[in-house]
């Protein structure tokens, strides 16, 4: 089944509605505000967009009104929910990303709302290590390069083109495994050395090119398994190559100057997250949907206003 059929499965806010509230409460409607399962329902005439399932905490000293949407992203929209789903959909299955332009024409809203949207969805496509503070280390052989992006052409009042510094972005890939880019500053040794070590497991076979800076780190930290290849002469020699982060780079290449044009470096993180997040789900996009549907649903790990204060004034 691909995720567009699924999509077609939500026709209406309440076919919505209904996923989200199995999605929150698998074993019953419980009360947002103080976990009692002592709730009654509440039927309200629908108006125009309205949530119309309200529920009632029914504990004394609670008594609180609450919808499936409560506390969420969702709560704070006028955007019917099957936009947001389709929206979410789109976005779990562009392979090389989704620009604010081509959302607002899939959805028939307005750039404004358009690019929200996608601001709002990104910010939920995080590896579960950036929400709760874990990272898992990544092991087996492990390809290592770094690539650069960005560096605006600047001509005003010079005779000559100079370009702004790039952007450093560091690679890792477990062969058959797990992504991860991590935006750097400099492609210094001091910087990209806690990177590497923060990220890769000790007991993990080091693949990287020829250059000074993996050749000190690999002796330094991966004695007697690491790897490496020399890019003059060769792009491989049976297993010995890093064709699968280059493979990596050139997605993340393609969907930065290709869906978004340019990237500032403010936001350069989230699009390198989204990318890492998508490609270690590519096999599994339904489950990608979900992941993605209940990351906005946790009202307390993405609050509306947080999102709209970090991408306000860009
Ligand atoms: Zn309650």
């Amino acid at each position: 089944m691909k995720l567009i059929d699924v999509t077609k499965q939500f026709t209406t806010d309440d076919k919505c509605l209904d996923y989200i509230e199995k999605m929150r409460w698998p074993h019953g409607v419980g009360c947002v505000h103080c976990g009692s399962m002592s709730v009654s329902t509440i039927t309200r005439t629908a108006g125009k967009n309205k949530r119309t399932r309200i529920y009632q905490c029914v504990e004394k000293e609670c008594g609180k009104q609450f919808s499936a949407t409560s506390g969420t992203i969702f709560n704070d929209t006028h955007l019917p929910l099957t936009k947001w789903f389709m929206a979410i959909a789109l976005i779990c299955e562009a392979k090389k990303g989704l620009s604010a332009l081509q959302m607002q024409r899939h959805l028939g809203v307005n750039y404004r709302t358009a690019w929200h949207l996608c601001h709002r969805i990104r910010e939920a496509m995080q590896e579960g290590g950036l929400l709760t503070g874990e990272v898992t280390l990544l092991t087996g052989v492990v390809e290592t390069d770094e690539t650069y992006v960005g560096g605006k052409v600047k001509r005003k009042g010079r005779p000559y083109v100079k370009r702004d510094k790039k952007d450093v972005v560091i690679g890792m890939i477990e062969r058959g495994g797990k992504l991860r880019f991590i935006p750097v500053k400099d492609n210094k040794m001091s910087i990209i050395e806690p990177v590497l070590r923060e990220h890769i497991s000790a007991d993990a076979t080091l693949q990287t090119d020829e250059s000074a800076i993996y050749t000190i780190f690999g002796t330094r930290h991966f004695p007697g398994r690491h790897r490496m290849i020399n890019h003059t002469r060769s792009y491989g020699i049976g297993d010995n190559h890093t064709n699968t982060i280059e493979n990596a780079f050139s997605l993340l290449k393609r969907g930065i100057y290709g869906s978004f044009h340019k990237v500032s470096t403010k936001h350069l993180p989230r699009y390198c997250n989204e990318f890492s997040y998508r490609f270690n789900r590519r096999k599994e996009q339904l489950a990608m949907f979900d992941a993605t549907l209940k990351n906005l649903t946790r009202g307390e790990v993405l609050p509306y206003k947080k999102l709209t204060s970090q991408v306000s004034g860009t």
